[in-house]
Parts: C-alpha cells; structure tokens; sequence
C-alpha cells in the first residue's frame, strides 16, 4: 500500500528545522574531530553525547535495528557504513549521515568530508554531488513533481560521467524519518509525486564516481559500489515552498568548523 503524502503546517515545519539544525550542529562536531587515525567508532560516540546533551534523541538508533547514531561510508562505501574501530586515513572521504528525533519530528542531513588531503579528482566528486544536491533542492516548489528534483541531479552527475545510484532514494520526513514520497535521484521532469506546500523532503544525491552499480555487504548495512570507487552523499532536509524550497537542514556549522581547520575544500 502506497503511503499517502503528509502536508505539514508551519509550526510543524519549524519544529522539523529544529532537528534539523541540530544535526548540522552535529555534523559539525565530527568535522571539528574528523581526521587520519580517528575510529568512526568514536565520531558516533561523540554525535550520540551531543545530540542527548542537546535535547535531541539519535534518529537512527534503533530504527530497522540500526546500531549506531551515525552512518559513516567511507571511499567505495555509499551509505550506511557502520561505525566501527577502523582508524580514518589521509586521504579517505567519509559520508556522515546523521538523523535527529526532537518534539516529534525528525532531521536528516548529511555530508562528505575529506580526511588529510584528497586527491583532485575526488574533490571534484564531491563538488559535483554539492552541486546536484543544490540543483535538486531549486526543483522543490509546489506544482514541479519528483521526476524534476531527479533529473536535475542526474543530468549535472551524468554530465560529469558520474554514476547516480538508484537503489536508494530520498524520501518525506516528519513524524517518521521515511515518509512517502520517495525522492529518487534520477528521473524525467514533469513525472512522479506532485509537489505541494508543506511537503518536507530529504533530497540526498548519492553518486559514484565510476558506474551507478551497487551491492550490500554481508552485514546487511554498508551499501558499496560494484566497481570499488569512490562514492560521495549529500543530504539536506527541504520544505516545499511556493516559489523557492525552504532548506531546514544547514552545512554552515560545518563550514565554519572546517574553515577554521584550513579544511573547506574549494566547492
Ligand atoms: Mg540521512
Ligand atoms: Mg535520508
């Protein structure tokens, strides 16, 4: 059964910008800790204390048997990557995908970031997949349809050569970290679920450097590409407005943090 598409009020909205801005908040914890010989391990600790000290639940935890606070994918890893006790290595990137429960609603937001230095190429991976996940957000106002914040990012991805998966989707949020409808990263303008006012998305373009293909490791979890290269996953949550998308989630935390550290790659 279809789930039906879940408008929400602006109170609501605002309630879900709240999460929202604390995983920003988180996310730029990690980068502040981010980098070579640090365990994912210890980058979910630190998210979970945060977030509890915030006033904040990990949305992740628990759900679907999720163990950890964060998913954390690194290289040929495209999302969820558990966290574990391998240490990061210069030159790595590292998706880190971070929900938050908070009043009711939930957040959902996600970045890739460099460890040390990154080779060019893989900086251009991750420009580009910043670029298609800004040019998918401008498609998210009333009356476009799905099928127009999928081809956006697939057309900027594929005009680079670049893999956009199709196994995995953006989706509603609200009240439920997955909530109709889904928002694919691929797909042909004026199709798929029309657009309205209140409508709260996550738009989350994951691209692969080399071919779109994927498979799921034996834990059940990691989701890595078939041809071993790397994979890159940014995630922002939007409310659909008349005219211009509302974006509830925010990277200025992060940037400001990575700043800080001489470490905002050029995007
Ligand atoms: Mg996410
Ligand atoms: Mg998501």
């Amino acid at each position: 059964m279809a789930r039906s598409v879940i408008l929400l009020s602006d109170e609501e909205v605002a309630l879900v910008r709240e999460s929202s801005l604390l995983v920003g908040k988180t996310l730029a914890e990690v980068a502040r800790h981010i980098g070579p010989g640090v365990t994912t391990a210890a980058l979910d600790a630190l998210a979970e204390r945060f977030i509890r000290d915030n006033g904040g639940l990990p949305g992740f935890k628990g759900l679907y048997g999720c163990p950890s606070t964060l998913l954390i994918s690194v290289n040929d890893q495209v999302v969820h990557g558990l966290p574990g006790d391998r240490p990061l290595q210069e030159g790595d990137i590292a998706s880190v995908d971070c929900g938050v429960l908070m009043n009711g609603f939930y957040g959902d937001s996600a970045y890739t970031f460099c460890v040390g230095e990154v080779p060019a190429d893989v900086r251009k991976l991750l420009k580009v997949t910043q670029e298609c996940l800004a040019l998918g957000i401008a498609q998210a106002v009333t009356n476009n349809r799905t099928g127009d914040i999928g081809a956006a990012v697939q057309q900027h991805a594929e005009a680079h050569k670049y893999g956009v998966v199709r196994e995995l989707v953006g989706h509603g949020v609200g009240r439920k970290l997955h909530e109709a409808p889904e928002v694919p990263n691929y797909g042909k303008r004026g199709h798929g679920t029309k657009l309205q006012r209140g409508m709260v998305l996550a738009i989350e373009p994951m691209v692969n450097m080399g071919s779109k293909e994927v498979r799921q490791l034996d834990d059940g979890w990691t989701v890595v590409t078939r041809d071993g290269r790397p994979s890159a996953h940014f995630e922002h949550t939007v409310a659909v407005r008349d005219g211009q998308a509302e974006v509830l989630s925010t990277f200025s935390y992060i940037e400001d943090v990575l700043k800080a550290k001489g470490e905002l790659v050029d995007m």
